[in-house]
This record gives structure tokens, C-alpha cells and sequence, in this order.
């Protein structure tokens, strides 16, 4: 058996408050053929990083909706981990070795989940690269059990730039899916040969800790205990600690806002996923580019920084930075847009979904432009909270979990002929 993760109770009606009633009565409406339906989700970890905030909302709020959905996490190794790390870096175009160990470690252990996977279901879907191959291996005649199952693969990644070695290692275990879900058409491959290809953005969850409304004594009472003055400016960066999320970069454009914006502080909250080897060393370089600067603050899930610290560190910025250099989508832009505070994100992935340029925030690709747009912003504070405005209401168009559940179903009937 693989992982089951424990999962919250959802209720869906008070989320008209934030969607409105006819997406609701919609949602309803959409899931009512799927009453008993048996949906399992299956990824690489149940804490840390986009996919797992994600299933932690859509799961519960099936099961709301009347599916028997579950969440269930693969079995890993910290071996594997490292492999599935480098396919995930080298997909979103880094370049790495690929050696035989590697592909052998990857193939073993997927075997070996494939063996443990057990239950009858009528949908499955398998978040991104690390369990890709565990319906190739229940296919094979050793284990021969697919069932009746209707299988989805959903890439959660930027393969615009994918390193083709590994793309054409993953890509038949993708292909035998009889269906794949992508965030945006760029990041398809052109060589995938799949008859069902659908784009599904993810979406945030607006009754979840981490987005709920909170008030402004909260927020001051959260930032003051990780030293963090309300008074003065701030600009935070929400993010694991990886290369992709260009942490230093960040701290380089601090550097040069900080000298238009006299008292800026910067905070960098990451946390540090079970599937993430990386997390301590790309913490430890940007702990190194910090150089003791008592300006910068630096916290983890390590100083229980969980979703209410990151609410209320969103909410105190008076800018928000998500200044990837891919970026499959990137949760955090729309949760702060959210909670009304503009985002300057780099110009890459699914943060181009979210950032409408001089909307709701800037697109920039580099750190001049990111710390030149930052004191932009926080010398103009009514500009700011503008934008912050405008781009809430663009969450509340397009990015919420009602709609990634409305296209969830959707999926579903399609696939159900
Ligand atoms: N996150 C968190 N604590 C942290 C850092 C990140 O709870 O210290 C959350 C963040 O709020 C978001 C998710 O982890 O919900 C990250 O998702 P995103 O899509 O931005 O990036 P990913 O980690 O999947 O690349």
C-alpha cells in the first residue's frame, strides 16, 4: 500500500462567499454523475512545495463534493529523491548527468510502488515525474493490474527548455496515460503523442489557513516575532530554497532597492519539502549572500513557519517578489495577489498567467529590473495597493480551487465518454 495522507475536512458552501454562487451551484452540478466515484491522487510528498498545498484542497473538497477521493504518496528513498530531483531540474532545462545508475534507481523503485499500489479506482491521477511510471509497471505481466481505471498524468513543471535525454527516458511512461494535464500549452513537449492533452492552471484555496482574512494586530503580532517591524517597508519572497526560485537573486535586487528605499526589510520564508534534497544547501547560499545583513531575515518550516506565518507574511509586504527563473505555476504569486498585495515575478512559466504587466504587478527577467520595479512600488504605495486590488480580482476570475475542481470534472466526463 502506498502512503495515505491524512486529509482535512472541506465544505464547499461557504466558498460562494469568494467564488459566488453560480460557480458553486455549477461545481455541484458537474460533480453530480461522479456521486461515489473513486478518485486517487498520487504524488512524491505530503508536505512542502505547490502540488502537495494543492492536493491538501482539491482532495477534501471532492470528497465534499461526494467522490471517494484519496491522496496517497509513493514510496521514495533519499537515492531517489536525488534522481527524481535531477529529472525535475533537467526537465525545466538544467543541465545534469543521466547516467544508467540513475535510470536502474528510478525504474527500481517504481517497480516496487507499483507493487504496493492496491484498491480499485475509477480515476487516477499521478502528479509529475517522480510516480510516472507506476502504470507502466502495473501494465507489466508480472503485476498486471491496471484495472478499469481512467489514468491521468498532470505536469506541474516548465518543460519548455527540457533536457530531451530525459524527457524521451519519461515520455513512454507519460504515453500510456489516457490522459495528460498541463498548465500551460508551452510547456508541452512536441514529441508527446497523446490522443488527450488538457490544460488546467492550478489555483489557490481561498478558505485555507494560509488565505484566509487576517487581521492587522495578527499580522504585526506574527511578523514581530520573527523580528520582522511593520512600520517599515517589507518585501518577501515565498519559496523552497532552489535554484529555480533564484533566492540570491533576490537578495541582490534587495541590495539595490534598499538604496531608493531607506529602512527595507526583506524576508525569505522556504520551506524545506521531504522530496527536496536540495533545501539545505540552497539555503545555505543564500544564507551566505545574506553576510549577517540584519535587514534580511531568513525562516523556515525549521522556525515553525507554517500557513498562518506565511499568510501574515504576505499580507505585511508591501511588495511581493516570486522572482523564478521557471516556474511550473507558482502558488505564491496568486496567493499574494490574493490578500491584495502586487507581485513582481520573473518573467517565466505560469507566473505569465497570473502577472497581467503594470496590472497587477511586473514581469522582469533580471535583478536590476526586479529591485527597479520593487522601489517602484514601494516609493508609490496607492500604486501598489492598486495593483494588489486588481490582481485579487483576477484571482477570484481564474485562479481559485472551485475552478480547478469545475475542470477537474470536466476532465473526468470526458474521459467517461
Ligand atoms: N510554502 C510554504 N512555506 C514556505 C514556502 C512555501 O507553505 O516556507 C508554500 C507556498 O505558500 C505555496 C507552496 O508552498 O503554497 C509553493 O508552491 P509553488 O507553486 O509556489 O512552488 P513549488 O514549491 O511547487 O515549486
Amino acid at each position: 500500500m502506498l502512503e495515505r495522507v491524512p486529509l482535512l475536512v472541506k465544505d464547499l458552501a461557504p466558498y460562494e462567499d469568494d467564488a459566488g454562487a453560480d460557480a458553486i451551484a455549477e461545481l455541484r452540478a458537474l460533480a453530480e454523475p461522479f456521486r461515489g466515484a473513486r478518485v486517487l491522487h498520487v504524488n512524491a510528498t505530503a508536505f512542502g512545495g505547490g502540488v502537495a498545498e494543492l492536493l491538501g484542497t482539491v482532495v477534501p473538497l471532492m470528497r465534499d463534493l461526494g467522490l471517494e477521493a484519496e491522496w496517497q504518496v509513493m514510496h521514495g528513498s533519499d537515492e531517489f529523491f536525488g534522481v527524481t530531483k535531477s529529472i525535475h531540474n533537467a526537465l525545466q532545462g538544467a543541465d545534469v548527468p543521466w547516467t544508467l545508475e540513475m535510470q536502474d534507481a528510478y525504474v527500481d523503485k517504481l517497480r516496487e510502488n507499483a507493487l504496493a499500489f492496491e484498491g480499485e479506482w475509477d480515476f487516477v491521477i499521478i502528479h509529475d515525474p517522480q510516480p510516472a511510471a507506476i502504470l507502466a509497471f502495473l501494465e507489466q505481466a508480472a503485476i498486471n493490474r491496471r484495472g478499469s481505471a481512467k489514468w491521468i498524468w498532470r505536469c506541474h513543471i516548465d518543460l519548455t527548455d527540457a533536457n530531451e535525454r530525459v524527457w524521451e527516458f519519461l515520455r513512454p511512461y507519460v504515453e500510456r496515460h489516457d490522459a495528460s494535464v498541463w498548465t500551460m500549452p508551452e510547456f508541452v513537449p512536441a514529441s508527446l503523442e497523446m490522443d488527450r492533452v488538457v490544460l488546467i492552471p492550478p489555483a489557490i484555496d481561498p478558505r485555507s489557513v494560509k488565505n484566509l482574512h487576517l487581521d492587522q494586530p495578527f499580522v504585526d503580532e506574527i511578523c514581530h516575532q520573527y523580528r520582522i517591524d511593520t512600520h517599515r517597508p517589507i518585501m518577501c519572497q515565498v519559496s523552497r530554497f532552489d535554484p529555480w526560485k533564484d533566492p540570491v537573486g533576490v537578495i541582490e535586487a534587495f541590495r539595490i532597492a534598499r538604496e531608493q528605499v531607506p529602512g527595507l526589510q526583506l524576508l525569505l520564508a522556504g520551506s524545506m519539502a521531504t522530496d527536496d534534497p536540495e533545501g539545505f544547501h540552497y539555503w545555505e547560499l543564500a544564507e551566505k549572500a545574506r553576510a549577517g545583513d540584519p535587514d534580511i531575515t531568513m525562516v523556515s518550516n525549521i522556525q515553525q513557519v507554517g500557513s498562518v506565518q506565511i499568510n501574515a507574511f504576505q499580507r505585511a509586504a508591501d511588495v511581493v517578489l516570486q522572482k523564478s527563473l521557471r516556474e511550473g505555476f507558482g502558488l505564491t504569486v496568486s496567493e499574494a495577489l490574493w490578500k491584495g498585495r502586487p507581485v513582481i515575478g520573473g518573467q517565466c512559466g505560469g507566473i505569465a498567467l497570473q502577472i497581467r504587466e503594470g496590472e497587477d504587478g511586473f514581469l522582469v527577467d533580471s535583478v536590476e529590473k526586479c529591485a527597479a520595479r520593487a522601489a517602484e512600488l514601494l516609493t508609490d504605495p496607492a500604486r501598489a495597493d492598486a495593483m494588489g486590488g486588481n490582481g485579487r480580482e483576477h484571482v477570484r476570475e481564474r485562479f481559485l480551487s472551485t475552478r480547478l475542481l469545475a475542470d477537474w470534472l470536466r476532465l473526468f466526463a470526458d474521459l467517461s465518454g
